[in-house]
């Protein structure tokens, strides 16, 4: 089953110098419990890619579907609600709301999608088991290492059940043992619940655990390479 598919997408900026093609042309299916890693060097179109497949930015070209929808063309106030209720994201920078706890930040997105207390409650309290955590749930960020921060970014982007998620170099402030860690709970999760990951990364450990790896050239897919294959010399 196809959870995402890009035709011919294409984000061109306007910059004063001249116009930047940072995603030029791709298209793309993402089908339901993949784990794909997007590679390339820095400015290649990473990050506008996920962005423009998780609704944060719109495509200056082609279309966007997810499930079948096609998000492109929705207003900002649907697009607000179909984020919340299809995608989760995961930061390189953790983007934990400072002055919540980690069961406060787990649950901020389940009280933006207005659940009842006791289900938000019982969720975020599993999701943070889930991630190795249950004895921080009254923990705030600051009271956090790197490495457990983005355990709860990690369960918050879980706890609403999302169709697919997103995360840009989520292990690029990580040690080698919280980056390990990280993986293991995100590879876990893709193989339990099917939830079907994608991230951007230069990170070896990330790439040699995804089972597709995607390599952007100046905002163009240049690699495209599923399964073990790519181990064989
Ligand atoms: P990566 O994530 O692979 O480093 P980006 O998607 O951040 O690549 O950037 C792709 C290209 O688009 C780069 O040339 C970058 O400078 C340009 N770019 C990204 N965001 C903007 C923006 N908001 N305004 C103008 N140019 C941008
Ligand atoms: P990354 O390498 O993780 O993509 P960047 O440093 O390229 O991070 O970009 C960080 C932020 O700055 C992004 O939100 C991107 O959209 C924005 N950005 C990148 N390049 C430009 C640019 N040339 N002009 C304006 N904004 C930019």
């Amino acid at each position: 089953k196809t959870v995402i598919k890009t035709t011919n997408l294409q984000k061109i900026y306007n910059n004063s110098v001249a116009p930047v093609k940072a995603v030029n042309d791709i298209s793309l299916e993402f089908k339901e419990g993949e784990f794909t890693a997007i590679v390339g060097p820095s400015g290649s179109g990473k990050t506008t890619f996920l962005n423009l497949i998780g609704g944060l930015d719109k495509p200056t070209g082609g279309e966007i579907f997810i499930d079948g929808t096609e998000i492109s063309t929705m207003k900002e106030s649907e697009l607000f609600d179909f984020r919340l209720r299809n995608i989760g994201f995961v930061f390189q920078s953790y983007n934990l709301i400072p002055v919540l706890t980690a069961k406060e930040n787990v649950s901020f997105i389940m009280l933006l999608q207005k659940r009842p207390k006791a289900e938000m409650e019982k969720r975020a309290t599993e999701m943070l088991e889930q991630v190795g955590l249950s004895d921080k749930l009254n923990s705030r960020p600051n009271q956090l290492s790197g490495g457990q921060q983005q355990r709860v970014a990690v369960a918050r982007a879980l706890a609403s059940k999302p169709k697919f998620v997103l995360a840009d170099e989520p292990t690029a402030n990580l040690d080698t043992e919280s980056a390990f860690n990280l993986l293991d709970i995100m590879e876990k999760l893709n193989k339990e619940e099917n939830i079907t990951l994608i991230f951007s990364t230069h990170d070896q450990r990330v790439i040699e655990r995804a089972g597709r790896v995607i390599t952007l050239v100046d905002g163009r897919v240049s690699e495209d390479e599923v399964g073990s294959s790519r181990f064989e010399v």
